[in-house]
Formats: structure tokens, sequence, C-alpha cells
């Protein structure tokens, strides 16, 4: 069966075709690819078509696809049965790998998503302060939970909805939001600022030097908690996160992503002191029937065992490489491009007059949907390197992407830059 007859099946059964408003290419055109399976840096479609991924699963995949290691830690796992509603070994191995690897990170409460760790970090910082307030930052994402579904980057803002239907006034009448790179003046409402500390779904927004620290300051200032969204940077900006790469400690971190190893994890944590606040301890309910479940704990720690800080600066180095390749394969078809750079993070602007690299969602927006991200996605995708089908995301390069493929990837960018200049 071809994508198209995938496609047509899925949307028969499945809202617009897709699980998750992402993986559409409604902001792109088009028919997604199907993927049948996935190896390494690259992902292989129900038609036999092979692409070099840079979706990465949004970046829940750091060392690839279906790595070896990986998949033997996962069927170890399964053969023991894979949930079963009472603590286990895994989840404790886990929590220790984080807390050890992360700098005042002294518990975490395992769960299932990014969403459910932001929302449940929220809910901690509510029940901990005694506060209704919560700040978060234009164009920032922190999952699809009520109250942080306002002015929330990529899949909503691509989609072109500014918070979402459904939501209830009274669920976001006490999230409060701020340009970011602009610490915010609190006062003594706000029970949290909740923020990326690279911002990561509105394109790439690296934090300008003082906005992490003035955030810090602001919380102590009122007493209230600063929580990093680590969910993207967290194990792969560095193995410590955002504070070992910033030297900026928040409060409370949220996780994803990455320490899912590829399964459905996610986890939130802090002080003891303040995770405490959780039941059964403390008054704050939270819960799941599937949290620190066996299998997803054993992916989870099979990467993180696998992945050291100079492996992440290594590839922090080959994708600033891969950065200024493209950035000079587009220049010099005549376009103007930026790939800023976080770490192993990157993002990409296009545009046809020159112009400065955004710090904030306000000017992010006119370059997202300038006309050139969906024309430069198509042009890539057909010479095999899939981006993610829309102009708020990042690029996610693995472990597993090569010297080569990276090459071949500016490579690409150039010829599609030249088959684009007007
Ligand atoms: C992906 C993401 C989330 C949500 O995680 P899910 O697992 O998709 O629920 C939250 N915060 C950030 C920064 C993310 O990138």
């Amino acid at each position: 069966m071809t994508n198209d007859e995938w496609f047509a099946r899925a949307r028969a059964v499945i809202p617009g075709g897709v699980d998750s408003p992402v993986r559409s290419f409604a902001s792109v055109g088009g028919v997604p690819y199907t993927v049948a399976r996935g190896e390494g840096a690259y992902v292989e479609d129900v038609e036999g078509t092979r692409y070099l991924d840079y979706v990465q699963s949004y970046g829940a995949s750091l060392v690839g696809h279906a790595h070896p290691e990986v998949v033997a830690a996962l069927a170890r796992a399964a053969a023991g049965g894979s949930t079963f509603g009472a603590p286990t070994p895994g989840e404790v191995l886990l929590a220790e790998a984080m807390t050890e690897a992360v700098a005042g990170l002294e518990q975490v409460r395992l769960v299932s998503s990014g969403t459910e760790a932001a929302m449940s970090a929220v809910r901690l910082a509510r029940g901990a302060t005694g506060r209704d307030r919560v700040v978060k930052f234009d164009g920032c994402y922190h999952g699809h939970s009520d109250a942080l579904l306002v002015a929330g980057g990529s899949g909503v803002a691509q989609l072109g909805l500014p918070g979402s239907a459904g939501v209830t006034a009274g669920a976001v009448g006490d999230t409060l939001v701020a340009p970011y790179n602009e610490v915010p003046t609190l006062d003594e409402s706000v029970a949290c600022v909740l923020v990326e500390p690279v911002a990561c779904n509105m394109n790439l927004v690296a934090p300008a030097p003082g906005f992490l620290e003035g955030l810090r300051a602001e919380c102590d200032r009122v007493g209230a908690l600063l929580v990093f969204d680590e969910v993207i940077t967290g194990f792969r900006l560095a193995r410590g996160g955002a504070e070992e790469h910033f030297g900026v400690t928040p409060d409370l971190w949220c996780f994803g992503k990455v320490i899912g190893g590829g399964l459905p994890v996610g986890a939130f944590g802090g002080r003891r002191d303040t995770l405490s606040a959780l039941a059964p301890e403390g008054p704050v309910y939270q819960a799941g029937t599937l949290s620190g479940n066996p299998l997803a704990t054993a992916a989870g720690l099979q990467v993180l065992s696998m992945v050291e800080t100079r492996d992440l600066a290594g590839l922090a180095a080959r994708v600033a490489t891969l950065a200024r390749a493209i950035e000079a394969a587009v220049a010099d078809a005549g376009l103007f491009c930026r790939v800023p750079t976080v770490g192993a993070l990157a993002g990409i602007y296009l545009a046809a007059e020159e112009f400065a690299t955004p710090t904030n969602a306000d000017q992010v927006r006119p370059l997202a949907t300038n006309g050139l991200y969906p024309r430069f996605f198509h042009g890539m995708l057909e010479r095999g390197v899939a981006l993610a089908p829309g102009a708020y995301e990042i690029l996610f390069t693995s472990l597993a992407h090569t010297d080569a493929d990276l090459a071949r990837t500016a490579e690409a960018a150039g010829d599609v830059a030249r088959s684009l200049r007007p």
C-alpha cells in the first residue's frame, strides 16, 4: 500500500489522519509519509523510500531509531511483564540516574508524557506555594493541558489556533503570558514561572544572556518557583540539562522525550522538601496507572546509560558545523538563512531578505509564515531529507547521524535553495 492509501485509511478512522497535529502536513501541504520502520538516523516509509530523519520523534529519539542496545533492553523488560501496579526496580534506577545527572534534582515522580509532567509540576507549584497564578512565555509549549494551552508555540501556532476551542476562560484565567527573553515583573500571587530554557517550539529561540538569571532573581524576590520545562533540553543539551549548560538552577524540572528512550515517559522533580507536597506524603494529588512503566523505564535507562556529556558536546560541535554549512549553502543560492544552535539543538529560518535572528515569538511569526519553509521542506523531502513538517519546529540530530549524513544535508539545502530562488 502507498502513503496515499495509508493516509486515506488513517483519515477515515483517526481525526485528520494523525494522533498528534504536528505530524499532519497541514502547514506544508501534501500527504505525510507513513513510516514503516526506522533505523539509526533513517526512517523508511511504507513505499520503501528512505529519509534521513531530523524529526526523531520531536526529540524523543537521541541515539537514533531501533538502537540494538535499546531494543535488547526492551525485549528483556517485556519478557518479564510490562506493567504491574506495584513498585519496580526500573523506576528506581531511572530516578537515580536522573537525580545523579542533574545537580539539585533530588527527587522525581515519573509520568507518561511531557504534558503530564508540566501539568503536574504546575499543580505541585500551586499546592506548595498556596498561590494560583502561572507565568508562561509566548511561543513556549508545555504540553496540551488546559491551563498551559495558551500562546503555545509549534502545534498550536502552526494550526493558527490562539489557544484551543474547548479550553474555558476559567482554565486559563490564572495563566499569564509574557514575551520570551523579557523578565516579567512578578508579584506574590505567582506560584511559578514556567519556561523552556531554550525555546524549541517556536523554531529555535535561544535565551538572551541574563534572561534565565533574571527569571531566577525575580522568582526569588517574590517567592515564586522557577520551573524549567526540559522536555526537549533534558539530557540533550547536556546530561545535567539546561542548568549544566547555563548555570541557572530552577526549583522544579519537567522532563520527557529523551528520558523515555522512545517510549512514553515524562517526569517532574525538584528538591525533596518541595516534592514532599505530593500524595501520598502531601496534599497534592497526582497519579498514573502506567507511570514508571517497566518497558519505558528500561528504554530510558538504557539511553541515559549510553550517553555522556562528552557525546552531547561532540554532537553539538557537529551540529554547529552543519548549521554553518546550511547557512553558507543557502546564502550561495541567494536566499537568507539562519540556523541558530544551542548545544545540539538547531533551528532554521529562511527569508528572501536580510533579517535578524529572532529573540521572541513576535519575531518568529513573520519568518515562519513567509511561505518559504513549506517549499524548502518539500524540496528537502524530495532529496531524501525529512525535516519536521512545520516552520515552528527545530532540527533533531541524533547521535546516529554521521558526518556524511550532515554534509549531504547541507548540500541538499543548497540545491533546494537554488530551486527556490525567484
Ligand atoms: C513535547 C513537549 C512537551 C509535551 O510532551 P508530550 O510528551 O508531547 O506530552 C512539553 N514541553 C515541551 C518543551 C515539549 O517540547
